[in-house]
Order: C-alpha cells, then sequence, then structure tokens
C-alpha cells in the first residue's frame, strides 16, 4: 500500500507535527494537512474513538476526494472511571490550560493517578477500503504540569518509565512511545497483512 498524497483529518498542528514524523515515506509520499477543511465541523457523536475517527475520515475524504487518514483520541484517567475519554478535547471550555487546571482539580491529591492515552485511527480511502486500528500509551498524572514541548495534556502526563512530561521529553522520545506510534505501528501490520 502507497498513497501518494493522503490528507491528515485534523486541524490540530500537534497531531500533523506528530504524524509528519510518524508515517514512514514507504507509505505516504505528502501527507495534506489541509486546517480550512476543520469548518467541515464533523459532530463527534460517536460513543467510541473509532467511531469518531470514522466520522471524520469518511467527511475529509469525500471533501477532498484524498485518501484521509483520522486519529481520534483522548485521555483515560482510571480514578475518574476513564474521563474525559472521548470527550478529552471539549472536557471543559476554554484551551489547553484550562483543561489541565480542570484536570488537576478533579483529580485532587487522589493517591491513583494511574492514566492512559488511547488513540484509534481510521484510514478512508474514497469509494474504497476503510481501515481501523487502535493503541495506548500507559502513564500517570502528575501534580503540577511541566515541560513546553506537545499539546494538549502532554505536561502532565508521564508516560510509564520517565519521571517526566510528555511535554519535557524530546518529541522523538515521545513518538517512540505514544498513543499514536502504537496505533501507526497497528496500521502498518494491518497493511502488511492486506497485501498478502
Ligand atoms: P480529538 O481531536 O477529538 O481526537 O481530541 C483529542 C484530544 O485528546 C486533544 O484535544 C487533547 O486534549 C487530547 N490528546 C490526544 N492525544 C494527545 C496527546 O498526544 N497529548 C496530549 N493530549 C492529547
Amino acid at each position: 500500500m502507497f498513497f501518494e498524497r493522503l490528507v491528515l483529518a485534523t486541524g490540530n498542528q500537534g497531531k500533523y507535527r506528530e504524524f509528519a514524523a510518524l508515517l514512514p515515506r514507504s507509505l505516504v509520499g505528502e501527507l495534506v494537512f489541509a486546517p480550512e477543511l476543520s469548518k467541515l465541523s464533523v459532530d463527534e457523536t460517536g460513543a467510541t474513538y473509532t467511531e469518531n475517527a470514522l466520522l471524520k475520515a469518511r467527511a475529509w475524504a469525500s471533501a477532498s476526494g484524498l485518501p484521509s487518514l483520522a486519529d481520534d483520541s483522548g485521555l483515560e484517567v482510571a480514578a475518574l472511571d476513564g474521563a474525559p475519554g472521548v470527550h478529552s478535547a471539549r472536557a471543559v471550555p476554554g484551551d489547553d490550560g484550562a483543561r489541565n487546571a480542570w484536570l488537576l482539580s478533579e483529580l485532587g491529591n487522589r493517591e491513583d493517578r494511574s492514566a492512559r492515552f488511547v488513540a484509534a485511527l481510521a484510514l478512508v480511502i474514497p469509494g474504497g477500503k476503510e481501515f481501523i486500528c487502535e493503541g495506548e500509551c500507559p502513564g500517570r498524572i502528575a501534580g503540577a504540569p511541566s515541560g513546553a514541548g506537545g499539546f494538549g495534556y502532554d505536561p502532565l502526563f508521564l508516560p510509564d518509565g520517565f519521571d517526566a512530561s510528555f511535554a519535557d521529553i524530546p518529541p522523538e522520545t515521545k513518538n517512540a512511545i505514544s498513543h499514536r506510534a502504537a496505533a501507526v505501528r497497528a496500521l502498518l501490520k494491518i497493511f502488511e497483512q492486506d497485501s498478502e
């Protein structure tokens, strides 16, 4: 499988940067970032990451006429029964800083700070096949934000095996261990099997 041009179904620069680094050149010639298409404002009404990823990938594929890759992702905090989960982007109004402040106040000084990031990918070929897969990254929530890199909840997320947040560690390190990296590995495996 090779996609000469693949549109990434997102207006999120942080996701684009990561996918541009994660997708091998043997799979994608040009990864197209078309933030103007985010005015498609797909209602993310699915109950699962996978359903939402499919809604986004189908909408962007039909609007652009290109094969489209969508990511729907979120942070699941055990002590909050998996919240914010599929609602991660909209947990509270405002920016990433507001959502990080909300998460810290919800968690208070609870002992169990375990959490995981989950990413579902959907790749849709206009009028053709659809592929779906998932990846996850386990970790815990820090007591305070740290680091200037990444996006979203990165300053609060300490991946397993690290005492530094996703926003503290170099992007190459995040891209080796993240939920998105695991999902991309799963996608490559699907394509290997699909071509057998
Ligand atoms: P989506 O665009 O609907 O998939 O929303 C995903 C949301 O989950 C983002 O807006 C972030 O708040 C959060 N999220 C997903 N992946 C990451 C990540 O790698 N780092 C930090 N936050 C993330």
